[in-house]
């Protein structure tokens, strides 16, 4: 533990290194100039916007990570509109998606819902969701499922994006892992995403399959079991499996 403790504190140091280094450097350029073009400071601040961007998305990861190990998993515990959830994620990774124009379906089963934390299940939800944007090609597609698997249920998102090989696979969701660091970088990654799902999905006793092949995309799937799905009959009245 105390080994591990170690690495993760020498992880939190070395990622936020590099964008305070930077900062650093262009607060120190700016007060040693006397004058400077509109223009030209407006090109310094984006960089160090970008920069305290990356800060703010580790800090924002690192107090989700330790929320998740410190507060009890029976905490919030509520019937969770899962349908209703993916329909509104769907619309964000559309904005993400942006310019890419990736083609993105949703596929749900309307009556299927969840027990759970609504806020734990939303950040596990978007982290995939992001990924699958963030590492396909322009143009690719981006399939999400929410459907019942025997007496559980599964949350899947399938992508056609650039796959991951497989000596890379048992590792994705150890902290700050990342199957190139410069690609995680440059999207905005913060190597804690599939962490942060994984620890969601073990507060909800479910897990996490991971199928991928470099090149030819990738399917991450959330596995619920029966005891924590939800069915809505056609009236809105709920019914569990147990
Ligand atoms: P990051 O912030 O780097 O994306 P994650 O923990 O979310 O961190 O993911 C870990 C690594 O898994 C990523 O750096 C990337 O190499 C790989 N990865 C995750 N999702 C995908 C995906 N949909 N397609 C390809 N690679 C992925």
């Amino acid at each position: 533990l105390e080994e591990m403790r170690r690495v993760f504190v020498a992880n939190v140091s070395h990622e936020l290194r590099t964008p305070v280094t930077v900062l650093a450097g262009y607060i120190e350029t700016l007060r040693g100039m006397e004058s400077i073009g509109a223009d030209e400071l407006q090109k310094h601040l984006a960089v160090m916007q970008e920069q305290t961007a990356r800060m703010q998305r580790l800090v924002d990861d690192l107090l989700t990570l330790s929320r998740l190990e410190t507060t009890p998993p029976r905490h919030h515990e509520e019937i969770v509109d899962v349908p209703q959830m993916l329909a509104a994620l769907h619309e964000q990774a559309e904005v993400l998606s942006g310019e890419a124009r990736h083609r993105i379906t949703l596929e749900a089963d309307p009556g299927l819902k969840l027990r759970g934390s609504r806020e734990e299940l939303h950040s596990a939800f978007t982290n995939l969701i992001d990924n699958a944007v963030r590492y396909t090609p322009a143009g690719g597609s981006i399939t999400l499922r929410w459907r019942a698997e025997g007496e559980g249920a599964s949350f899947s998102v399938a992508d056609t994006g650039e796959g991951i090989a497989p000596e890379h696979l048992p590792h994705l969701t150890e902290r700050f892992y990342r199957a190139d660091t410069a690609r995680s970088r440059a999207a905005g990654g913060t190597g804690l995403g599939l962490s942060i799902v994984k620890h969601v999905l073990l507060r909800h006793d479910a897990h996490l399959d991971i199928q991928s092949r470099l090149g030819a995309g990738s399917t991450f799937t959330c596995v619920f079991p029966p005891h924590r799905v939800v069915r809505a009959d056609a009236d809105g009245r709920v019914a569990t499996a147990s």
